[in-house]
C-alpha cells in the first residue's frame, strides 16, 4: 500500500470511530439521568383530537394518535424524531379521534406494551388497533391506579380509570409523568365525574403542565381539579371549528382565574415543552401570540 493510500485509510478509520462515537453518544439511553438525560413532550396538532410523543433518555411513548386521518403525520413525526420502538402506546380511550393514528405507529414500530381501558369496541378504528397490535404480538391492556411504568428518568404514573363504564370519556386513562421536578397530567378526555374519582384517591396531581381535558369541553376541568392540579401551563389539544364549542369560555375563563399560561393546537400548531428537570420552556409551531383566550365556536347547526 501507498504511503497515501495508508494515510486515507487511517483518515477513514478515524472518521468511522468519530461517526460511532457521536450515534452512541445521541441514542445512549440514561435511566440514571445525568448530563445527557432529557425530557420531551410533543403535543401534536391532529385537529379534533389528542396525540403527544413523549421523549425521555432516549425512550418513546405515545399518548393517543389522533383520527386515522393523521396517520401519515403520526408516520413522518415518529420517523423524523428517529423513534424506532415506543416504550409505551397509550390507548386512552376508544374514541376514534384519539385512537385512530395509533394503529398506523404500530404498523411503523414495535412497542412494549400498549394500554387501553377497554379491550373491545365496535368501530373499524378500534379493529385496526387491536390487529396492529396483534401483529407486534401484544394486546391491550388496561393499566391500574397506582401503576407506574418507567421511561428513561421520567415515572408515568396511573392516576385512573377507577372504573369502566359505557361512558368511554369518564373512563379515560389519565397519567401523571414525573421529570426531576417538572411534571405533566394527560387528563385524555375526561370530564368531572372522572375528575372527582381521581381527587377522592388522593393521588397527588400538582403539575407543571396540564394537558386540558377532552378538548375544552366545559363538562371538564373544574375548579376542584383544576385547584389541585395548579398548572402553570395548560396544552388544548383541540380543532376549530368543530360541532362543540371546544375550547369552552368557561373553561378558557378557569384557567385564566387560575393564572395558567394557555397553548393551543387549534392556533399554534404542534406545542413541544422541554423540561430540564427544573423548568419547562414551551415553543408553539406557529402563531406564538395568538389570542388563545378566543372561545371555539360551533362549525354546523347540532342535530338531535
Ligand atoms: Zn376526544
Ligand atoms: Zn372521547
Amino acid at each position: 500500500m501507498s504511503s497515501s493510500r495508508k494515510a486515507f485509510v487511517f483518515a477513514a478509520l478515524l472518521m468511522l470511530t468519530a461517526l460511532v462515537f457521536v450515534s452512541c453518544g445521541k441514542n445512549a439511553p440514561s435511566p440514571e439521568g445525568g448530563s445527557s438525560s432529557y425530557f420531551e413532550a410533543h403535543f401534536l396538532d391532529v385537529g379534533e383530537g389528542d396525540a403527544a410523543l413523549i421523549l425521555c433518555d432516549g425512550h418513546a411513548m405515545l399518548i393517543d394518535g389522533g383520527e386515522p386521518k393523521y396517520s401519515d403525520l403520526i408516520y413522518a413525526y415518529l420517523e423524523a424524531h428517529s423513534v424506532e420502538r415506543l416504550d409505551l402506546a397509550v390507548a386512552t380511550h376508544p374514541h376514534v379521534d384519539h385512537i385512530g393514528g395509533l394503529a398506523a405507529a404500530l404498523r411503523a414500530v414495535p412497542a412494549g406494551e400498549v394500554w387501553c381501558p377497554v379491550s373491545s369496541y365496535p368501530s373499524k378504528a378500534f379493529a385496526s388497533l387491536v390487529q396492529y397490535a396483534g401483529m407486534r404480538g401484544l394486546r391491550l391492556r388496561r393499566p391500574s391506579p397506582g401503576e407506574t411504568f418507567r421511561l428513561g428518568s421520567a415515572e408515568v404514573r396511573v392516576l385512573a380509570p377507577h372504573a369502566v363504564t359505557d361512558d368511554a370519556n369518564n373512563s379515560s386513562i389519565v397519567l401523571r409523568i414525573v421529570y426531576g421536578n417538572t411534571s405533566f397530567l394527560f387528563a385524555a378526555d375526561m370530564e368531572r365525574e372522572e375528575e372527582r374519582s381521581i381527587l377522592d384517591s388522593g393521588a397527588e396531581l400538582a403539575s407543571t403542565v396540564l394537558k386540558v381535558g377532552h378538548h375544552g369541553s366545559g363538562n371538564a376541568t373544574s375548579y376542584p381539579f383544576l385547584r389541585e392540579v395548579s398548572p402553570t401551563i395548560a396544552v388544548i389539544s383541540v380543532g376549530t371549528p368543530n360541532p362543540y364549542s371546544h375550547p369552552h369560555e368557561s373553561v378558557l375563563s378557569r384557567l385564566r382565574d387560575a393564572e395558567t399560561s394557555v397553548y393551543r393546537t387549534d392556533l399554534q400548531g404542534h406545542i413541544i415543552i422541554v423540561s430540564d428537570g427544573e423548568r419547562v420552556s414551551v415553543t408553539p409551531t406557529r402563531n406564538e401570540n395568538a389570542d388563545v383566550m378566543e372561545p371555539g365556536f360551533t362549525a354546523e347547526p347540532k342535530h338531535h
